[in-house]
């Protein structure tokens, strides 16, 4: 049975989409259906079935109440509603996870990814590029902060991290249907998406755009939120913090032992002289730092044995509308467990 009551049989059945678009929704009350507007008159330019994935990530505001209105308007719109608020990485792999298309294309609501540049992300999946991702041309709107904070992020995880994150590169992108295979089978809890995408590998490309200002809404990235952001990438794709903490140690160590053999001769030639109290307090603060940020390293990493050890579902569904041609997928899917 269908949402609406009717069997599949009785309605013309809709053709499995060629492309669909994940979009994650959380407080986008204001910007919806300018965006579903624009978007379905990009997506009817290309020529092939689609559907556009909205996964409400427990909008606090009237989103759902819009996205089903967009639903109940449009077969081509899906809405999958999350039981809470689970974060964007998250909201981004449910909405993976339910995607029928042969390509998945990943955008903001906010519009501040412009869907008219996913004609060229298309053109470079059709070319056979498995990664087609958007590169900001200028970032608009964004502090002097934000910017050299993102910058340094940036070549921090790309000397320590072990995977290139592409310079300037978000989640709007275009991912072939074997590169979202690949990524889907990567369950962690702790999922820094730019991270996994660049894990996938296959033949990538850049295309160029002009990222636009939020045009309606706040954004929900805090700078406390950037800063556990950028732990959760470096955490997740090395362990290099711990070792830091190993060479802090020994370095400090042999350090004491020259000022500590040093100071034994010194006393042996001319005598003790007592005074050494400002030394003594700033060695020993010196250590007693030194040592609970490492024990905090260790602690983060720790936390995130806890976490993944508990093999929690990454999140629940309260509710999902297929679109007209995700209908048969989901049928298919159903029962079935997801990887
Ligand atoms: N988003 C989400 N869950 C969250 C936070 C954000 O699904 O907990 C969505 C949000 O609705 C938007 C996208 O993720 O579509 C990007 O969010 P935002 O614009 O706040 O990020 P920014 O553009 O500032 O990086
Ligand atoms: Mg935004």
């Amino acid at each position: 049975m269908m949402l609406d009551g009717s069997t599949p049989a009785q309605r013309p059945r809709a053709p499995l989409p060629t492309f669909s678009v994940v979009v994650p929704v959380y407080n986008e009350e204001g910007g919806l259906e300018e965006f579903h507007r624009r978007l379905a008159a990009v997506m009817d330019g290309l020529g092939a079935p689609w559907e556009a994935l909205y996964v409400n990530d427990g909008s606090t505001d009237t989103s759902l109440r819009v996205l089903e209105a967009l639903r109940a308007g449009d077969g081509r719109a899906a809405l999958l509603n999350l039981s809470r608020n689970f974060g964007k990485e998250i909201a981004l792999t449910a909405g993976l996870d339910h995607a029928a298309g042969e390509a998945v294309i990943v955008i903001d609501a906010d519009l501040q990814d412009p869907p008219e540049v996913i004609p060229a992300l298309v053109a470079g999946w059709r070319e056979g590029y498995d990664m087609v991702y958007a590169q900001r041309r200028v970032r608009e709107g964004e502090t002097w902060l934000k910017k050299s904070t993102a910058s340094l992020f940036y070549s921090l995880m790309q000397s320590v991290g072990g995977v290139r994150l592409p310079r300037d590169a978000g989640d709007f992108r275009l991912i072939s249907r074997r590169a979202v295979q690949a990524l889907l089978r990567m369950r962690e809890q702790h999922r820094f998406m730019k991270g996994l995408f660049a894990w996938v590998g296959f033949p990538s490309k850049a295309v160029p755009y002009d990222r636009a200002p939020r045009r309606a809404g706040r954004s929900k990235w805090t700078m406390w939120r950037l800063w556990n952001f950028a732990i959760e990438g470096i955490t997740g794709f090395t362990v290099m913090p711990l070792k830091v903490a190993t060479y802090l140690g020994l370095a400090v160590a042999l350090f004491a032992a020259i000022f500590g053999g040093q100071m034994v001769l010194r006393t042996l030639l001319f005598g003790n002289r007592v005074p050494g109290y400002p030394s003594l307090m700033a060695v020993v603060l010196f250590l007693g730092g030194a040592q609970l940020v490492t024990l905090g390293v260790i602690g983060e990493y720790l936390a995130r044995v806890f976490n993944e050890t508990k093999q929690r579902p990454l999140y629940l569904v309260e509710h999902y509308a297929p679109s007209e041609g995700g209908a048969m997928h989901a049928a298919t899917q159903e029962g079935q467990a997801r990887p």
